[in-house]
């Protein structure tokens, strides 16, 4: 299961219930993570794309406004607490983006491909219509989560999917 956040809830690391914050990659389970982290700022320190920022009450969460995740591990190697752990045999995390098309310009006739050009893992297809603007359809399955699409976005039409915790 899946929810999407809005920008406001993304930005302001505002979240409720079981929905999952955005934490740095590799971060163990957020009922965990808020015993282990002990808000010392390492993992902030050492993001080469400083999209690693203070949340409510100083812990980390994740600003791709900023920037793209490089899934460099900086992070992961700073942290002293365990509150990152990384698994080689998973994936740093389980977000993937996705498209409002009642934001997304190219849905509205505008030429747009903001968000296509910087996707790497070509996640973001532009589909090419007889007389029609190009529209960009994302596959979800090819999706990383780098965020890279999402602050050239100038319509904010690009949503990051945050799986539901099941377990903490
Ligand atoms: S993996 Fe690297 S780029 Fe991504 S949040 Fe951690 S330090 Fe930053
Ligand atoms: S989050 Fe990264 S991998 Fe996913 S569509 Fe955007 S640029 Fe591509």
């Amino acid at each position: 299961m899946t929810r999407t956040i809005s920008r406001s809830e993304f930005l302001q690391g505002r979240f409720s219930g079981k929905n999952r914050p955005l934490r740095p990659p590799w971060s163990v389970a957020d009922e965990r993570f808020l015993e282990l982290c002990n808000q010392c700022g390492d993992c902030k320190k050492h993001c080469p794309t400083r999209i690693i920022q203070s949340g409510r009450g100083n812990y980390p969460l994740i600003d791709f406004k900023r920037g793209e995740c490089l899934f460099c591990a900086e992070c992961v190697d700073a942290c002293q607490t365990g509150a990152l752990r990384r698994d080689t045999k998973s994936p740093a995390w389980s977000i993937s983006a996705s498209i409002d098309s009642e934001r997304c310009l190219a849905h509205k006739s505008i030429e747009c491909r903001a968000c296509f050009d910087p996707c790497e893992r070509r996640a973001i297809e532009m589909q090419y219509r007889v007389g029609a603007i190009a529209i960009p359809l994302l596959d979800a399955q090819l999706c990383n989560g780098c965020g890279a699409c999402y602050a050239p976005c100038p319509v904010d039409a690009i949503e990051i999917r945050i799986p539901v915790e099941v377990a903490a």
